[in-house]
């Protein structure tokens, strides 16, 4: 494996998988945004929180997920394309860009896997997701 991508010392531990809780070190096809892989098969992609449907355009072209004509444009509909092709979705940590402008300083870091066989009713149970900050404010 060549595609370790650089590792920095921040204190925040952006890519902290939160299925395994390793740290995403691996490169990924996505050229938008900034991404990352972790070993256990989670992908991570992060951006400025305003722009979620970004985030959710990216997931949808990395995992090749077939979408609703009547999603289009309806992050909240995306949302469940990506969980009813079998995609987990998890929320990430929050982190400020320093050099970006107020608007877009915060990262929404959000995290997709290929769900495993059985463990999808312990998830909604577990953790639950406000889809409406999800989708970003129309
Ligand atoms: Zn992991």
């Amino acid at each position: 494996m060549n595609n370790r991508a650089p590792t920095n010392n921040d204190s925040t531990r952006r890519w902290e998988c939160p299925w395994c809780g390793g740290d995403a070190q691996n490169t990924t096809n996505v050229v938008l945004l900034d991404s990352r892989a972790c070993d256990c098969g989670a992908v991570a992609i992060a951006g400025p929180q305003i722009d979620s449907d970004e985030i959710i355009d990216a997931a949808i072209d990395y995992f090749h997920i077939t979408t609703r004509p009547e999603s289009r444009g309806c992050d909240a509909l995306f949302l469940q394309d990506i969980e009813r092709s079998g995609i987990e979705i998890r929320e990430g940590v929050l982190t400020q860009d320093p050099e970006a402008p107020a608007p877009w300083a915060t990262i929404r870091h959000l995290w997709f896997r290929r769900q495993k066989a059985g463990d999808y009713a312990v998830w909604r149970k577990k953790d639950s997701i406000d889809w409406s900050t999800l989708a970003g404010s129309p």
